[in-house]
């Protein structure tokens, strides 16, 4: 994830901060340390932070080892203040597999809120049921340990993407309609939730502006998560073999802009690969012929312009983990190969038109 510091390796798994966490973490602190001569604060901002780190980091790790017993390797884990985000290689094959990943977070948001009310109990602090939601205090250390799990683990169970409920909500609506339209079922219960949450939010006496703030987040990551999900998951069952392009026009990394422009005209290819010495060397697209031509002119050779990043890819490879990375990476065209020879190219339109192409999905889904 861009904009994020790699702060361990646990595991085998990268854990990273995104910066919106830091500056929380710089803010709080700033703010802790002007109110230290606070009496009787045991807990103070900073620490609560730190500890709520270590409970979203936990919860993480709970989804990256249910999923390592299905199969499902764990990239790397971003921590960011409302949750983390651990970025799996692939969806489990099964529903139930994704499900049980899915609960595996909030489960040990569960176990560290029971271990700590347990903790309550035993030295009689239990509080009374009426204060369980007021704001963190400093006067019970344990208390506000054990409402901020009971905080995470509710947060994270709403059941709309991009929250750990919704991925539970797609699996079991999955078992009945398939992966794909469950998406759509989920994205959509998900931004009706979302629009409730801001309705109720708005009810002057009863409402608060945390909800709506939740509603209006729900509603955008439920969007956007669902695009994405819906492609990604249709996509699980191809390889890359099922959308190559045979046919396309390679240019050399002698050509001029010219000449890349003059078959971007001509053609129906948008993105072209670059060949040297019959070797790859890079891709060049619209955008970047139309920025050498600002930079360079038209004259300029391509190996000059051209994108030198190049992701090889192979005909056996799982089309929805190439579409992640080439989504990741910002590739819009990637040379395929088999046995060392260049048999082909892939680009993410024709993964979009292989989507469109493929009758077996329901494109409309159930909408309301
Ligand atoms: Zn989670």
């Amino acid at each position: 994830m861009k904009w994020s510091l790699k702060i361990a390796k646990v595991a085998g798994i990268e854990v990273y901060l995104h910066w919106t966490f830091i500056v929380l973490l710089v803010g709080v602190l700033v703010g802790g340390l002007r109110s230290v001569n606070h009496e009787g604060g045991n807990l103070n901002g900073f620490w609560f932070i730190i500890l709520l780190f270590l409970f979203v980091l936990l919860h993480e790790f709970g989804h990256a080892l249910m999923g390592k017993r299905f199969g499902v390797k764990t990239n790397h884990i971003t921590l960011l203040p409302i949750g983390g985000v651990a970025a799996m290689e692939h969806i489990p094959e099964q529903p139930w597999q994704e499900m049980l990943i899915a609960l595996a977070g909030p489960a040990v948001n569960f176990v560290l809120a029971l271990g700590f009310l347990l903790f309550l109990g035993i030295s009689g602090h239990v509080p009374a049921f009426s204060d369980w939601w007021s704001p963190v205090s400093n006067d019970n250390m344990v208390y506000s340990l054990f409402t901020t799990n009971v905080m995470l683990f509710s947060f994270n169970l709403i059941p709309a993407f991009p929250m750990d409920g919704g991925r539970v909500l797609r699996a079991l609506l999955a078992m009945k309609y398939g992966r794909y339209r469950a998406t759509n079922l989920a994205v959509r219960i998900g931004q009706l939730l979302a629009i409730g949450f801001v309705l109720y939010g708005l009810i002057p006496s009863t409402g608060n502006i945390w909800m709506v703030f939740i509603g209006v987040f729900i509603y955008l990551g439920a969007g956007a998560e669902g695009n994405y999900e819906s492609t990604r998951s249709a996509l699980v069952k191809y390889k890359v073999r099922d959308a190559i392009m045979h046919h396309f026009s390679p240019l050399q990394s002698s050509d001029t802009i010219g000449t890349a422009v003059k078959m971007l005209l001509d053609g129906q290819e948008k993105e072209f690969i670059v060949i040297e010495n019959d070797a790859v060397v890079g891709t060049l697209n619209r955008n970047e012929m139309i920025e050498g031509l600002g930079h360079f002119g038209k004259e300029a050779v391509l190996s000059e312009v051209m994108n030198k990043v190049v992701l090889r890819l192979e005909p056996e490879m799982q089309l929805d983990e190439v579409y992640d990375q080439m989504t990741d990476e910002n590739v819009e065209i990637a040379p395929i190969f088999e046995n060392n020879q260049l048999i082909g190219v892939l680009n993410r339109d024709n993964i979009m038109e292989l989507l469109i192409i493929d009758n077996s999905q329901p494109h409309l889904g159930l909408r309301f």
